[in-house]
């Protein structure tokens, strides 16, 4: 165990084997939940395995998954000699793209799974776009299934070739990348270096998990806590709740809400149905403000600190960068965005440059139009009031998802903001 907490997604193509890989994981660092092991181990004796063989742990992430149940790949942690790991949301998961951005969960770290056999495929480009969106800040690729190619290392090498083309093509540093062939079914390379690949002699996986670098420590920006939801509790009255993205909460304080631009002394705060004097980042809240009704604040808004409430954008300069539109986004584009816990129409008002995304240089100055796999720098105009702050100051709500006909289109990070 080490008390340095990582992050960490597990991204790529559906069918690459991420669930095998988080499954593997867990079983190499010996993190399966106890009641896992103890469901299957009579099976597995009776099915003659003698003892409890890996294959167990994926049927029964899998059998769990199908039954709706909360086992699944997302949320699971483990702990190697360096670091506790968290799997934050896995792509594949219903909202996994739009968690990600608006910082439902953000990952430090990234692992790209890319099946040997199969190469870079659609969703291994999205992610990839994504995470380098997104500021994750080391990728460590698992060219996987390398027991379906026969651990072939000129196979091999044609997809470390192709993922690296992408790396370059939106400029990921391929410094900061790490390839390492893997089988996440048979186990090769991930805890132990694998007899199938003599031709290797890079990290194995845990090795390169325990490489990675520390992540950065929070950052000492002010409260913001956008608000779920809004009850109305018999004996204490309006309860908003939440999730602290940065800063403290202290019983005592006077917070601000915003856009409602209401405020008052914080009276109680609760956490696991106990009291509480005071919240961190992390914590899930419901807590109590003298003087707010339940009408007076809503799903949105962000609490903050009265001298340093949450700015609100009249405009926001953002860099998006386009997943996936059927045809071309040009200004005065509507679609919703998701920030936090905000959903607002806003505007795409002005197309300001175009990026290049192999240098980073701009392409071009005010584009007439911009499509799938471009980034763009532009002007958004929010319909109703919408609380998001520069990504430089408080990344937390600095970034959003752009959908459009039930899915993320684009994906973005804010840079500047013009307040009201
Ligand atoms: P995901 O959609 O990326 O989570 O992929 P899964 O982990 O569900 O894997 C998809 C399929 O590939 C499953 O049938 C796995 O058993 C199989 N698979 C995953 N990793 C490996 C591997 O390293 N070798 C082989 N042969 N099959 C694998």
């Amino acid at each position: 165990m080490s008390d340095q907490h990582q992050n960490l997604a597990i991204i790529g193509h559906v069918d690459h084997g991420k669930s095998t890989l988080v499954g593997r994981l867990l079983y190499e660092t010996g993190s399966v939940p106890e009641h896992v092991i103890e469901q299957h181990r009579e099976e597995a004796e009776e099915k003659g395995k003698g003892g409890f063989e890996f294959a167990y742990v994926m049927d029964n992430l899998a059998e769990e998954r199908e039954r709706g149940v909360t086992i699944d790949i997302a949320h699971q942690e483990f702990s190697t000699d360096e670091y506790d790991f968290t799997i934050v949301d896995c792509p594949g998961h219903r909202d996994f793209v739009k968690n990600m951005i608006t910082g439902a969960s953000q990952a430090d770290n990234a692992v790209l799974v890319v099946a040997a056999d199969d190469g870079v495929a659609p969703q291994t480009q999205e992610h990839v776009f994504l995470a380098r969106t997104l500021g994750i800040d080391e990728l460590i690729i698992g060219i996987n299934k390398m027991d379906v190619v026969d651990y072939k290392e000129d196979t091999y090498n044609d997809v470390v070739d192709e993922v690296t083309q992408l790396l370059n093509q939106v400029q990921f540093n391929t410094d900061d990348a790490e390839f390492i062939p893997i089988s996440a079914f048979e186990g090769d390379n991930i805890a132990e270096a694998s007899d199938n690949t003599p031709w290797y002699d890079g990290n194995i996986l845990l090795d390169a998990l325990n490489a990675l670098p520390e992540p950065e420590p929070p950052t000492d920006a002010p409260l913001r806590l956008p608000i779920q939801d809004v009850y109305t509790i018999s004996g204490i009255g309006t309860v908003p709740v939440g999730r602290i993205e940065t800063g403290i909460m202290n019983v005592g304080d006077n917070v601000s809400f915003q856009p409602s631009d209401v405020g008052g002394e914080v009276k109680t705060i609760e956490m696991h149905h106990e009291e509480v004097p005071k919240a961190e980042p992390g914590d899930n809240v419901g807590f109590n403000v003298r003087g707010i009704g339940k009408d007076d604040i809503r799903r949105g808004d962000v609490c903050g600190p009265a001298d340093d409430p949450p700015s609100v954008a009249e405009t926001f300069q953002a860099q998006v960068v386009v997943m996936q539109h059927p045809s071309v986004i040009t200004a005065g584009y509507t679609p919703v965005f998701h920030a936090h816990t905000a959903q607002v129409a806003c505007t795409i008002e002005s197309i300001d440059k175009k990026m290049d995304p192999a240098s980073g240089e701009v392409a071009e100055e005010n584009p007439d139009f911009i499509q799938s796999g471009d980034a763009a720098v532009v002007t958004i105009r929010p319909q109703k009031p919408l609380s998001i702050e520069p990504s430089s100051e408080i990344p937390e709500l600095g970034s959003f998802a752009i959908r459009d006909m039930g899915q993320t289109i684009a994906a973005g990070k804010v840079l500047s903001v013009d307040e009201k």
